[in-house]
């Protein structure tokens, strides 16, 4: 009797750590982009001012207040002072130190004077001309070194078919560093009031590197005399890294609090609108919520989203938005939810089993 006792606690255990997991932040590692030879952009009329002295200053900035707030985590820097770095040399520095996340942080350049605004990049096949620029701007670096096709596995940081290869990468760390990202674009809009140009995707070597989750940040652009003095001055750069340092605290508090449960369910299933992708097909859909009340549609929580799925799971409804086969488009779903439902996330259905979104992206892929 005590034995089938232990026995069905530990089965009980075994279901919950099959459907639920959380993580701790107690690592991050500030990447202050380019340094030494490498100056990075160059402002036009400002000579002096090169994009590694402001990718430095603010890196440290966000790394003191994420020190001064948080004792449980560790700040890694890639470095601390004016020294040249390679891409890899940067990468090895975040996986050695297994940390839970990399920020690296980076001023933009662009032929006319009059864009401007911040940018949060996570890793992907790039969605715009402009967006594969800036990883290719940000890639060339590897071309101060020497042999560097070599060094680099024959990746050509000018060559736009090399980028083909981040359309068939598999990144598990994307949900992650999509969150992180939002926040960032987020704080970035309220704590400087100053226009930002969203969370985006494009192939940035040093983010395929890294073991974690990660995000780049073009804090704004050189070539634009506005961004160029905020970015310049004291307290352009102290804003900017107190809304990245801001990001930090909504993302640790994400991961550490927000139990997701992913595990395999066998559920039986209503929907609430019809759409051309059946219950028992293999499709990705963004998660909404759970709850215990039978919502509809017009439900003022979806906030207009639509087709809304409802799932019945236990003695409550689980919630999703949008159905689609293809990775690409549920990204974007993801991106448009978290615009209304901020801690919305991306899941994957495979004959009527809820699963990691990186599984069923893996079954796709190999029909
Ligand atoms: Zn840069």
């Amino acid at each position: 009797m005590v034995y089938k006792k232990i026995g069905i606690v530990l089965l009980f255990c075994c279901l919950f750590m099959e459907f639920s997991f959380a993580q701790a932040v107690r690592k991050v590692v500030i990447d202050a982009g380019h340094g030494g030879k490498d100056s990075g952009t160059v402002a036009r009329t400002r000579k002096h001012q090169h994009e590694k002295v402001i990718a430095l200053a603010i890196a440290k900035k966000v790394g003191h207040y994420i020190e001064k707030n948080f004792s449980d985590v560790e700040v890694i820097y890639t470095r601390t002072k004016d020294v040249y770095l390679t891409l890899n040399q940067r990468a090895k520095v975040a996986n050695k130190a297994d940390a839970d996340l990399f920020i690296s942080i980076h001023v933009d350049a662009v032929g006319s004077r009059s864009v401007s605004g911040a940018s949060v990049y996570v890793l992907g096949l790039h969605r715009s001309e402009d967006n594969l620029k800036v990883a290719m701007r940000e890639n060339a670096v590897m071309l101060q070194e020497e042999d560097y096709k070599t060094k680099y596995a024959g990746f050509d940081p000018k060559d736009a078919e090399s980028y083909i290869i981040f359309s068939l990468m598999q990144n598990q760390y994307l949900n992650n560093s999509m969150t992180m990202a939002s926040f960032v674009d987020k704080h970035l809009k309220t704590k400087t009031k100053r226009h930002t140009k969203g969370v985006k995707q494009a192939g940035f070597y040093v983010l395929r590197e890294v073991g974690m989750p990660s995000v780049l940040i073009e804090t704004g652009y050189i070539t634009n005399s506005s961004d160029a003095d905020y970015l310049c001055s004291a307290t352009g750069q102290d804003k900017t890294a107190y809304a990245i340092y801001n990001a930090f605290r909504d993302y640790k508090s994400f991961v550490e609090n927000h139990t997701t449960d992913l595990g395999k369910e066998n559920m039986s299933q209503e929907k609430v609108t019809e759409a051309t992708i059946g219950d028992d097909d293999t499709y990705f859909t963004i998660q909404l919520a759970y709850s215990g009340k039978n919502l509809t549609e017009n439900d003022p929580y979806f906030k207009g989203l639509s087709p809304i799925f409802k799932y019945k799971k236990g003695n409550g409804y689980r919630y999703t938005y949008g159905r689609t086969k293809s990775y690409t488009k549920a990204l974007s779903l993801q991106q448009e939810a978290r615009a209304k439902i901020s801690d919305a996330y991306l899941v994957g259905f495979h004959q009527g089993e809820l699963n990691m979104a990186s599984v069923v992206r893996t079954i796709l892929n190999g029909k």
